[in-house]
């Protein structure tokens, strides 16, 4: 038997199948204004740091060899809301369309910091499949050392307490640094997935009883 995922999911590629979800990762960009989420999705598609980047939301997509495997990322570069009151900064849509979140700051901007920490815990409580998806936070400009405002403790602190990856990097400076957080969050999307389809074997038995005996589930 085969179990599929909701619909909304399926147009993705990520049906329940595992010889389906090989090589496709989609990644979403979150944090607020300013911290460098472009910079760093600009330079993991071209290598390259622009400098200016305007206000534009967009998915890219990226196709990359690791380990002789090439793998598809897509990549929604998203754009904090103007005016919003936190609880709607991320949509249902976003997050059901994640397979795994990158959260940026700049080191330098504190309130950016703060926005970040109610991120993780929008995604955390939402109390749905997404709540355990795999996070990266990551610092930005780290090249501006004299201007720093969070410490790396404390940003390491934050991302351990909520079970995520952290780095501290500058977009600006190193294309390398931008490509660990991207390899890493890949890796965590992995064992994730597998801890998944361990999860779908049961739910996909759950479902098939109810058939048997005519249940209407979700
Ligand atoms: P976004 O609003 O989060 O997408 O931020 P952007 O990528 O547009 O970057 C905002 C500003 O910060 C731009 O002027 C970038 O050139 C600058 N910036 C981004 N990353 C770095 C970095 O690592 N170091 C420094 N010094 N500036 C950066
Ligand atoms: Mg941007």
């Amino acid at each position: 038997m085969v179990v599929q995922d909701k619909p909304s999911s399926r147009q993705y590629g990520k049906t329940m199948d595992g010889n389906h979800h090989k090589a496709e990762a989609n990644i979403l960009l979150l944090g607020a204004l300013n911290v460098g989420k472009s910079a760093l999705t600009v330079r993991f598609l071209t290598r390259r740091f622009i400098g200016e980047y305007g206000d534009i939301e967009s998915i890219y997509s990226h196709i990359d060899k690791i380990d002789g495997r090439e793998i598809s990322f897509n990549i929604w570069d998203s754009l904090y809301p103007q005016s919003c009151e936190t609880t709607d900064s991320i949509s249902e849509k976003q997050l059901q369309w994640a397979d795994g979140v990158i959260l940026v700051y700049s080191i330098c901007d504190r309130s950016s910091f703060e926005v970040v920490r109610q991120q993780v815990q929008l995604i955390r409580q939402s109390g749905k499949l997404s709540a355990n998806v795999p996070i990266i936070i990551v610092g930005n400009k780290r090249d501006l050392q004299h201007q720093r405002a969070v410490s790396s403790e404390e940003g390491r602190l934050s991302a351990l307490s909520a079970d995520c990856g952290f780095f501290e990097i500058s977009a600006a400076e190193t294309y390398h640094g931008v490509l660990l957080v991207f390899h890493e969050l890949l890796d965590l999307i992995r064992e994730s997935r597998a801890v998944k389809k361990g999860v779908t074997g049961i739910k996909g038995i759950v479902r098939s009883v109810s058939a048997v005996f005519g249940k209407k589930r979700e």
